[in-house]
């Protein structure tokens, strides 16, 4: 790059919410030459409230490399480059990677803004407890490759969040109950907006829950689980048990505390607790 201060600014945008919009993110927009936008047109309402006087040229799923090769000449003449999605982080099941991939290849300057994501947000509010998170986005379209998918990961022992479309929540939701049985499941719709919602319950209700009332199935949708129950055998569980009973708990609240504390299956926690009281 010719120009040392020409960078692409990958800047979140709000997921409903314009309060959302960070300051940075508001004096990138202002400040660049060019915005390269997902969608032009959906953007236009947001870059003409901030008064924005850049430029906007197409990045989006069909043309991420044609995109690209135009934002290098940008920045190779000294311009910087805002990239921007329809909402939420570019990059995130969204296009971007393609373009920040070309950037960085040739040198260029790339300064993320953090800011709205919608996998980040529903797990801040989710009340899981697992240690780690994995984010898969969306998952494939038909059944039995979505169950594969699923099948995939039924021993990872962290939380997993997915992105879905309102159309196949109710498949996606009754999928998931077949394939992992019981988890907390969290539902968490409409992230930001009027009628945000973060529902957590057994998997096994969750379908129920949602054909409940059409409107819970309605807007955008994470949904997360919690991860593969750890292994009565790890030696956190049976730490925390001998813990809470040394204290003087009985056997059955220990072990119920304890498998709220660790993950460990209550029942093996029990039968260990009896164990260790005889
Ligand atoms: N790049 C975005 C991000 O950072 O979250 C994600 C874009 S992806 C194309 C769109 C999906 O994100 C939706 O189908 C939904 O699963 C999730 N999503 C976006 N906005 C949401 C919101 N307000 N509430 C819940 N989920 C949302």
């Amino acid at each position: 790059m010719t120009e040392e201060l020409s960078a692409l600014y990958v800047v979140p945008t709000p997921l409903g919410n314009l309060a959302d919009l960070t300051r940075r993110a508001e004096e990138v927009l202002r400040s660049v030459k060019w915005i390269a936008a997902e969608d032009t047109r959906h953007s236009g309402p947001l870059l003409k409230q901030l008064g924005s006087q850049a430029r906007t040229l197409p990045a989006h799923q069909h043309n991420e490399h044609e995109a690209a090769a135009r934002i290098i000449e940008k920045l190779q003449s000294g311009e910087s480059v805002a990239l921007i999605s329809d909402a939420g982080t570019p990059g995130i099941s969204d296009p971007g990677a393609r373009v920040v991939a070309a950037v960085r290849a040739a040198g260029g300057r790339v300064v993320p803004l953090p800011g709205p994501c919608a996998a980040t947000t529903a797990l801040s509010a989710s009340g899981l407890l697992d240690e780690h998170f994995l984010f898969y986005g969306f998952l494939p379209s038909k059944g039995g490759q979505r169950r594969q998918a699923l099948t995939d990961l039924l021993d990872y022992p962290c939380a997993l969040v997915f992105y879905e479309a309102p159309h196949r929540v109710l498949e996606t939701v009754a999928d998931m109950a077949t394939v992992f049985g019981e988890r907390t499941l969290v539902i968490a719709r409409e992230l930001t907006k009027l009628f945000e919602t973060v529902h957590s319950c057994p998997l096994s209700v969750g379908l129920e829950w949602l054909k409940a009332d059409p409107n819970r199935q309605r807007g955008e949708f994470v949904l997360l689980l919690s991860g593969a129950p750890k292994d009565a055998d790890d030696g956190e569980g049976e730490r925390v048990l001998k813990l809470l009973l040394d204290d003087g708990l009985p056997v059955k609240q220990a072990a119920r505390l304890a498998s709220t504390i660790t993950g460990v299956a209550k029942n093996a926690l029990y039968e260990r607790a009896l164990a260790l009281r005889q």
